[in-house]
């Protein structure tokens, strides 16, 4: 596993819990997100209704689950988390949905990879808290509808684009997370290192927040890496040459990139005169799954300005080929 993916891997699990915020306070960033929703989860509040379904989207690491268990805090209510590919059938949802009790919040993460059958199960959920079941078989096969609940689905994604147009249209309040600037994400592993427990210079903050593209779940693993150098090569306080020093060991560089991208660059660059390439063609060079590096690794690339995605595929971008100290050819300056 790549130190700098953004999906969720087994090492984080534990730390994560313990360094997840519980409150809107203090979950850092995302000011126009969180204002948004401070508004609707008040007045829900105020009207004593369900809050309108919510749908997150963003690349992976960025806090959309986080911000959903700090809904339902803020609600005062209960949250069930699955996720689409868990739900097989639409009986699997039927359960949980009768399960539910009232305001609660229903977390859907990868609500996108749902399967359709399953969806169709949510859409008068989502509209009219109904259930249609059928009962029976063959010609005398009649349908039922449930109440449900008042519930607010919240759905979360990687690729709202993937999303079917009836699901999309049924979510009141649609949000984006961004990619976190440098000063949200030093305050975000200042305050993590405060719950660990462990002694973090200012810079070293600032240095562990620049290397970990945009990203709190990277963060807070470096954060962790950094904090075993300090342990066993240090006295255990992270200064700043110490998370330089671990930082340039991890192999992450200052602008968070590690080996493979620097490998996929330079093939995309001495192979392909830095693109157009598919993103396949990338993807078979460096061994991972083109899905992987649409999802979790090129957004960051493209945010920055490294990347830049065409028709006919992706091109390394001139700040790219300054970035890997190359020459930037005639034909890409401009
Ligand atoms: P996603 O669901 O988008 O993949 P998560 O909600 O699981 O991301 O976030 C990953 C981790 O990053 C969380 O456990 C939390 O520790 C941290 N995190 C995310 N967003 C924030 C934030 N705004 N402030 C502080 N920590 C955050």
């Amino acid at each position: 596993d790549r130190i700098i993916s953004a999906n969720l891997m087994m090492e984080d699990q534990a730390v994560e819990l313990s360094l997840r915020p519980r409150y809107l306070a203090e979950y850092i960033g995302q000011s126009q997100v969180k204002e948004n929703l401070k508004v609707y989860i008040e007045a829900a509040k105020m009207r004593k209704e369900a809050l309108d379904h919510v749908l997150l989207y963003g690349p992976p690491g960025l806090g959309k689950t986080t911000l959903s268990t700090i809904i339902a805090n803020e609600l005062g209510v209960n949250m069930r988390t699955t996720s689409g590919p868990a739900i097989e059938r639409p009986g699997d949802l039927a359960a949980i949905l009768t399960n539910l009790q009232e305001g609660d919040v229903l977390f859907i993460d990868e609500i996108h990879r749902l399967h359709r059958t399953v969806e169709e199960v949510l859409y008068p959920a989502m509209e009219d808290f109904a259930l249609d079941i059928m009962i029976g078989k063959g010609p005398s096969a009649r349908s039922v509808r449930l109440d449900l609940p008042p519930f607010t689905l919240i759905g979360a994604t990687t690729r709202a684009g993937l999303l079917s147009a009836p699901l999309r249209d049924r979510f009141g309040v649609v949000s984006r997370l961004e990619f976190y600037k440098v000063d949200e994400l030093a305050f975000i592993v200042s305050r993590a290192a405060d719950i660990l427990n462990v002694s973090l210079i200012g810079e070293a903050a600032e240095e562990i927040a620049m290397r970990s593209r945009g990203t709190p779940r990277i963060a807070n693993r470096l954060l962790k890496r950094v904090r075993d150098f300090a342990q066993v090569r240090g006295d255990g306080m992270i200064t700043y040459e110490l998370a330089k020093h671990a930082l340039e060991l991890i192999a992450v560089d200052p602008m968070g990139l590690d080996q493979i991208d620097h490998k996929m660059l330079r093939a995309m660059i001495s192979n392909f005169q830095g693109g157009p390439v598919g993103v396949d063609t990338i993807a078979a060079t460096i061994g991972e799954e083109g899905q992987t590096i649409e999802d979790v690794y090129e957004p960051y690339l493209m945010q920055i300005g490294f990347l830049q995605r065409t028709p006919r595929g992706r091109v390394v971008t001139p700040q790219a080929y300054r970035h890997l100290g190359l020459p930037v050819p005639p034909e890409r300056r401009g």
